[in-house]
């Protein structure tokens, strides 16, 4: 017999995740307050029922992959009663190292088990089923979780315990970040010297400077065709995203005491980007840089 999963929030990540599920042969109980994710879902070949309690009553695993760490505590708070002693919950969402610690802690108080399992590689992974899953828990419930994790994904990565798996992921888009904002200075500078983007390209993509920011997602159109660049900056990875993830690296950075000024100063940049191009890929960021410079020095 099929392992039955539960399956809350069947949103741009959620939907395609779920989709993989069920191609994978798990017997899939889903759930999402939006008419049009419930019908996708339904298409999918997903079960789709009225309330996230009644998603989980016979499901051996539980996925979530919800906007904010708030959501993910209400919705354990109404799904963990309902669900059978012992059940695993997986939180795929990106939230605050501190919710999904006591996200866990309220699963474990229930009688069940949990992992934080935050994910990298967007809706593009979601829909291919090659996501990263960096994931934080117990061996146990971490090997129980991995063959539906390797049903929705390339690579899965143990970091730690509860809540390492968060670190891992905002501690990667803390660094990318900071380097797509130093990429696109260097770029601008570069600009301004009389240093063609090609060239650019050609010394930094094997130079010292090189970096994923540049090789992959390169924010000037022309030396990486697949990045957003070339496509009026369609995201890709948006604006309002990063913000997001540096919003709650710079959470963890304070609580932790780390001086980490880039880190704080990367935050403020894209929020201050992300009050007028949210939906825009992130490193869209070059062109505010480069707007900024044609202004008169103070
Ligand atoms: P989304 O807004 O498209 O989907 C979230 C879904 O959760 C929505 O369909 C919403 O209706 C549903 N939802 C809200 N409240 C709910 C509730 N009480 N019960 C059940 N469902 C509920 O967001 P997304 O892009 O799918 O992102 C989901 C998570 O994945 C976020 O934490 C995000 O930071 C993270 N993430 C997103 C990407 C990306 O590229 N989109 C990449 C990596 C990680």
């Amino acid at each position: 017999m099929s392992t039955t999963v539960a399956f809350l929030g069947l949103g741009h990540m959620g939907g395609p995740m779920a989709a993989n599920l069920v191609r994978a042969g798990y017997q899939v109980v889903a759930f999402d307050p939006v008419p049009a994710a419930q019908e996708q879902a339904r298409t999918d070949g997903a079960t789709v029922v009225d309330t996230a309690a009644l998603a989980v009553e016979k499901a051996e695993i539980v996925f979530t992959m919800l906007p904010s760490g708030r959501i993910v505590l209400d919705v354990y708070r109404e799904a963990l009663p309902a669900a059978a002693p012992g059940t695993l919950f997986v939180d795929c969402s990106t939230i605050d190292v501190a919710d999904a610690v006591q996200a866990a802690e309220l699963a474990v108080a229930a009688g069940h088990r949990a992992l934080d399992a935050p994910v990298s590689g967007g809706v593009g992974g979601a829909t291919a089923g090659t996501l990263t899953f960096m994931v934080g828990g117990s061996d146990t419930d971490f090997a129980a979780a991995l063959p539906p994790l390797e049903a929705m994904g390339g690579k899965v990565v143990h970091c730690g315990g509860t809540g390492v798996g968060q670190a891992a992921k905002i501690c990667n888009n803390m660094m990318l970040g900071i380097s797509m904002i130093g990429l696109s200075e260097a770029i601008v500078l570069g600009e301004k010297l009389g240093l063609s983007h090609d060239k650019f390209f050609d010394v930094v993509s094997t130079a010292s400077g090189q970096c994923w920011a540049l090789t992959t997602n390169c924010p000037v159109p022309g030396p990486v065709p697949t990045s957003p660049a070339n496509n009026d900056y369609q995201p890709g990875f948006a604006t309002g995203l990063m913000n997001k993830d540096l919003g709650l690296a710079s959470n963890a950075l304070r609580t932790n005491g780390v001086d980490a000024q880039l880190g704080l100063l990367a935050t403020e940049i894209y929020q201050r980007f992300a009050e007028q191009a949210a939906h825009r890929d992130f490193s869209a960021i070059i062109t505010d840089i480069r707007t900024r410079s044609e202004q008169e020095p103070a």
